[in-house]
């Protein structure tokens, strides 16, 4: 079997949408594989997914290949597997990235199994040794520490990355690239099925997994305001974070705490309403994409960490920013005629 080598993108969709992990894979993958004077590949596995090979290609993948039927429509982890690892054993990538999302992390330990390979998850940056072995950071003790991982021998080295972190780049319209598309065929009978998606519930997902964030602290001041810390969560279906003086007082769980004795959290969007920015709070918070911070004091070191900031009470900010998303929401109903 000729050996490939390269970096391979294991690119997900769900619904016929990429997620946008699998493009910032692309393009942190593109810039491995430049480094190693390798090719970069990316794989969609999915049903009618022919769409889905232009925006890989344009953030750099060299080559994509479409696993496309319609037995693969929804996520079913044998026939993913079986599928992406009989791939892989014929095209020998020497790095596999995947995304550390819910089907992520149940399908990467399925193929390192299979491909009889070591696979290290949850990591949050990437780099080549003077080898051209990639070094894999991942937060360990709950983000208190770091570990730096390499897989000299098994080959492919494997890992999966947490969304977020990585940039997705600017898609270039001109690149061009080979597509291949194959269609699999299940060969073992499948143990499992997969009957249904439930989206996760905000008020419930873990921290570490929440997209947004609205997050309260001691500024809030009771237990009756703290309610407005929940209403601008759920008019956002964000979830709720705190600080330890918010979890102190009782407000919050101590589930919900963010910071160096709390979660540490890498959001798309974190708003931190009357949280001062004391170092034990960022430690846990500084990643998010886009932090808003609303504080009535200009001089709160969290400002200093905000791409937007708001000086002003949060009594009166908070119930502002509700009121208009609710209007939005509505009049965004009334246009498409929900009732
Ligand atoms: C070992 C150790 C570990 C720790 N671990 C953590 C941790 O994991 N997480 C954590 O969060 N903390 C932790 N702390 C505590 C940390 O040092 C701070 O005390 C804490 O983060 C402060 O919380 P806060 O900013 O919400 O409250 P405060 O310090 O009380 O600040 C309240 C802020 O709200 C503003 N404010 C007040 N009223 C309003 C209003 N009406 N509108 C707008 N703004 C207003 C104030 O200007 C102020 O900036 C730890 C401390 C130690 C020593």
């Amino acid at each position: 079997m000729p050996s490939e080598g390269g970096v391979c993108v294991l690119a997900e969709q769900r619904g016929g949408q990429l997620q946008e992990v699998s493009l910032e894979l692309v393009s942190e993958g593109r810039k491995l594989a430049d480094k190693l004077g390798e090719q970069l590949s990316a794989v969609v596995v999915g049903s009618d997914i022919a769409e889905l090979a232009q925006p890989l290609i344009h953030l750099g993948a060299n080559k994509v290949w479409l696993l496309d039927s319609p037995l693969l429509a929804t996520y079913c982890p044998e026939f993913y597997t079986d599928a992406l690892a009989h791939l892989i054993e014929t095209n020998r990538p020497t790095i596999v990235l995947s995304g550390d999302t819910a089907i992520g992390q149940d399908l990467a330990p399925r193929l390192a199994a299979r491909l009889k390979t070591g696979l290290v998850t949850e990591c949050t940056a990437l780099s080549l040794d003077e080898e051209g072995l990639v070094v894999l950071t991942k937060p360990s003790y709950g983000g208190k520490a770091s570990s730096i991982v390499v897989c000299p021998k098994a080959r492919p080295q494997m890992a999966t990355v947490k969304p977020g972190i990585m940039d997705t780049g600017t898609p270039d319209p001109s690149l061009t690239a080979e597509v291949v598309k194959l269609t699999p065929e299940c060969s073992s009978e499948l143990k499992t099925k997969v009957v249904d998606f439930i989206k996760a519930d905000p008020k419930t997902i873990s921290l570490s997994e929440a997209e947004s964030i609205v997050a309260g602290g001691g500024g809030t001041g009771s237990t009756e305001n703290w309610r407005l810390i929940e209403e601008l969560a759920e008019a956002l279906g964000a979830s709720v974070a705190a600080s330890r003086v918010a979890v102190d007082a009782r407000w919050a769980g101590s589930d919900r705490q963010v910071g160096q004795t709390g979660k540490t959290v890498n959001p798309k969007l974190y708003i931190a309403c009357g949280i001062s920015g004391a170092i034990q709070h960022t430690m846990g918070m500084k990643d998010a994409k886009m932090i808003i911070a609303i504080n009535k004091d200009r001089n709160a070191p969290i400002f200093k960490l905000a791409d937007v900031s708001i000086v002003g009470d949060l009594m009166e900010i908070v119930p502002a920013i509700i009121q208009r998303l609710r209007e939005l929401t509505k009049s965004s109903q009334d246009s498409q005629g929900v009732a």
